[in-house]
């Protein structure tokens, strides 16, 4: 439980999800633990600003993060999908949706939660200054990219983080955090299942309700054996 005068800590987790899969999954439960956190969003972008265009569509998109969810035991409704991306400004800029978040929730302590490939492509972001302000930084082990390119990548940003040795995490002068979570990494993208459902394959890494939502609904060309 937390007490009434603590803030309650959040982490937001931004993406395509085209179609979210294990890694995404994994990944959030492990966050909210390691990280302590009291909840944990899935925000589908309605329009991504730096990725092609998606094939599914943000409804297809959303269900599928849903259905991913209401298969996961023990999560007590502290993960979610949160469509509201569906009713801001497109193209979806991180940076209007926390405000968003922070007008209609108040004084929660938001978390984005990014890929290491995503860290490094965050100074092309909308207004990232401002963001830096607003949020803290979890950001997960992906690919090659290993801790000391990750420390590069959080010096190099503006405002710029500082290590702080005994506490394990960066900090920027508006006093936001950045850890850096190296225990969790699954050689998965949304891209290599895609091409693995196109030529009729059944990914490993899709959890089931998702393949059967791809199933049913005949999503990223997948055509049923005959
Ligand atoms: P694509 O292959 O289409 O680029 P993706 O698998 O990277 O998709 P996104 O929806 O773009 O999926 O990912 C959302 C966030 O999750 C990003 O910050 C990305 O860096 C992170 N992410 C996705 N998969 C992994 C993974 N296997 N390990 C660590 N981070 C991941």
């Amino acid at each position: 439980m937390v007490a009434p005068d603590e803030e309650l800590r959040v982490g937001l987790f931004g993406g395509t999800f085209d179609p979210v899969h294990q890694g995404h999954i994994d990944l959030a439960l492990h966050v909210v633990i390691r990280c302590r956190l009291d909840g944990l969003l899935f925000i589908p972008a309605l329009l991504p600003p730096h990725k092609q265009q998606p094939m599914a569509s943000f409804a297809h998109r959303a269900a599928m993060i849903e259905a991913a969810l209401a298969d996961c035991q023990g999560i007590e409704g502290r993960i979610c999908c949160s469509r509201i991306e569906a009713r801001l400004p497109e193209p979806s800029y991180t940076n209007n949706t926390v405000q968003a978040l922070i007008q209609e929730k108040g004084s929660c302590r938001y978390s984005l939660i990014i890929g290491a490939d995503s860290l490094l492509d965050l100074p092309h972001w909308h207004r990232i200054e401002e963001l830096l302000t607003l949020i803290d930084l979890i950001v997960i082990q992906r690919e090659a990219i290993d801790a000391a390119a990750v420390a590069r990548a959080l010096a190099a940003l503006h405002p710029p983080f500082s290590y702080h040795a005994g506490q394990e995490r960066w900090q920027n002068q508006a006093g936001r955090t950045a850890v850096f979570l190296d225990d969790i990494a699954l050689p998965v993208s949304s891209s290599a299942i895609r091409e693995e459902l196109a030529r009729g394959l059944a990914p490993v890494f899709l959890p089931p309700p998702v393949l059967a939502y791809i199933r049913r609904h005949r999503l990223y060309g997948w055509q049923e054996p005959l």
